[in-house]
């Protein structure tokens, strides 16, 4: 986003944002905010709530209120409830999963305090237990097949002749909850993502992976890459083991369930510079009206699909706060003033400094920055995340330097940014891994002495370059090749001759996610 162009136009829909908020623009705060909290499960995120081995979770801002499931006890269900503060009288439709006690052994506690529900349950349910339902005053269906049970709601069906999982549509793409996923985690998904066409946002509920050996595991979390799953919270009876492994492969993108409210974090730095500040206000409305996704924050967990004022507000409520950005996966500030290594303020990734390149503390972009002579100094870091497996982005500021050298390159692979050889024009080798695919080149400088800042930006679908915030060269990339080697900042991908960079680097930071600068 180029600050200063448009500047005026900024300050007025600003100024309109402002104003909307001032009179009244938090009434509508509340309208299709989608929260969910479990109610239910054998771990917990909040304190003084009771864990037992089952599931619930309630769905709220949906056209109705739904609550999935309802656990092993009804004492410990409506307890939890109760420490919550979530009212059983707000719930409209119950889906029960399946037909296991840890499941359906709450129900009727739970009729006893709302009977004015909806219930959706498992064919595999005993007709006593269908009785029991309806000569409590509730209504009760027996769905054959995939069914809408409100606005954006969605049951799979009894799937394996078990057990039925819950779909909803919301902005930010598909959520598949489920209870235990006996018919198969994946099968689950792969069904959701049938039923629909749409990118998976979000899986989560219990995966009953506890048989399965790592290497099984492994497999199964490798398809939901594949099949674009960009969230995943695994609980219930999913097993430890695969818990584990499921955050240690998902990272940031892995969302913590136990019995509490459940939050996914939201990157308020949208331009990746560090703060939270006007700028990235700028960026929102740059977007304004529009789905972008990025700035699509509020309301509730999965936003409402536009760009508006809800969104600025809550962007407003953190400006200036510490960045925590949990899609930060890497960032070099260079402001170290002495010895050979570079820290990442992330946390492990530091970078050793050789060749005898020189501390600027007072000399960079932000703050200190690292001087490179050129011939044989850089920074040599160990493997970061691998850019095939999400939308990423890497930005840096550089100072000097000249045509044929790198900024950052991959050992052994390509070069993610350099100044082309001939004209010292900003360019990226990385690329997709089909024939056909190249390199891309920018037609702007970056070897001109100055201060620029500058990226690569791959959404998923589109490789983009970035000088000083303004994209300079764009095409489509529907995949990068896979590297998961060390990087050398500022030398070539084999530290050839003629590689070295010859200025200043400052600021080195990478995304796991599209980050719009
Ligand atoms: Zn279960
Ligand atoms: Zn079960």
């Amino acid at each position: 986003m180029k600050w200063l162009n448009g500047y005026k136009i900024r300050l007025v829909l600003l100024g309109v944002g402002l104003v909307v908020m001032l009179t009244g623009g938090k009434a509508n705060a509340g309208s299709g905010a989608i929260e969910i909290t479990v109610l239910y499960d054998n771990y917990t995120l909040t304190e003084g709530c009771t864990t037992h081995w089952g599931f619930v979770c309630i769905i709220e801002g949906t056209e109705k209120c739904i609550l999935f499931d309802t656990g092993a006890n009804g004492s410990i269900l409506l307890g939890n409830m109760d420490k919550l503060q979530v009212s059983a009288g707000d719930v409209e439709l119950v889906v029960i999963s399946h037909n296991h006690a840890d499941h359906t052994g709450g129900l009727l506690s739970f009729l006893g305090r709302n009977n004015n529900v909806a219930a959706y349950l498992p064919l595999t349910v005993s007709s006593g237990f269908v009785q029991n339902v309806r000569s409590r005053g509730a209504t009760a269906q027996l769905p054959t097949d995939v069914v809408q049970i409100c606005e954006g709601a969605h049951l799979t069906g009894l799937m394996g002749g078990i057990e039925q999982s819950m779909v909803l549509e919301t902005p930010k793409g598909l959520v598949v909850i489920t209870g235990c996923a006996h018919p198969g985690i994946v099968q689950i998904v792969q069904k959701a993502k049938q039923m629909f066409a749409k990118d998976v946002y979000f899986v989560f509920g219990g995966f009953h992976l506890v048989n399965d050996s790592d290497s099984q595991i492994r497999s199964k979390i490798g398809q939901f890459r594949s099949m674009g799953v960009q969230k995943v919270g695994a609980s219930h009876c999913t097993g430890d083991r695969a818990i584990a492994l499921f955050e240690q492969e998902y990272g940031n993108d892995f969302v913590p369930i136990g019995v509490g409210q459940l939050t996914i974090p939201v990157a308020y730095d949208l331009n990746g510079d560090g703060i939270v500040d006007s700028a990235d206000m700028g960026i929102m409305v740059d977007h304004w009206q529009t789905k972008e996704p990025s700035c699509d924050i509020a309301p509730g967990l999965f936003g409402d699909g536009i760009v508006d004022v809800q969104d600025l507000i809550l962007l407003a409520d953190h400006l200036f706060e510490d960045v925590n950005d949990p899609t930060l996966v890497a960032h070099w500030t260079l402001d170290d003033t002495e010895g050979d290594i570079a820290y990442d303020s992330t946390g492990t990734n530091f970078a050793f400094v050789i060749g005898g390149a020189v501390w600027q503390p007072s000399g960079g972009q932000v703050d200190g920055a690292l001087q490179l002579d050129g011939v044989d100094d850089c920074a040599i870091t160990g493997s970061i995340s691998n850019p095939t497996e999400g939308p990423f982005s890497v930005l840096v500021w550089v100072k000097g330097g000249a045509s044929g050298q790198a900024v950052l390159s991959q050992m052994g692979g390509v070069r993610w940014l350099c100044a082309d050889p001939s004209e010292g024009n900003l360019m990226t080798e990385l690329k997709g891994a089909g024939r056909g695919s190249a390199e891309l080149l920018s037609q702007t400088v970056i070897t001109d002495g100055n201060w620029h800042r500058i990226g690569l930006v791959w959404d998923g679908s589109h490789r983009t370059l970035y000088v000083d915030d303004v994209a300079v060269a764009q095409d489509e990339q529907t995949n990068l090749e896979a590297s998961e080697n060390g990087l050398y900042i500022g030398a070539g991908t084999a530290m050839e001759a003629g590689s070295f960079f010859s200025g200043l680097i400052d600021d080195v930071r990478i995304y796991n996610r599209a980050v719009t600068p």
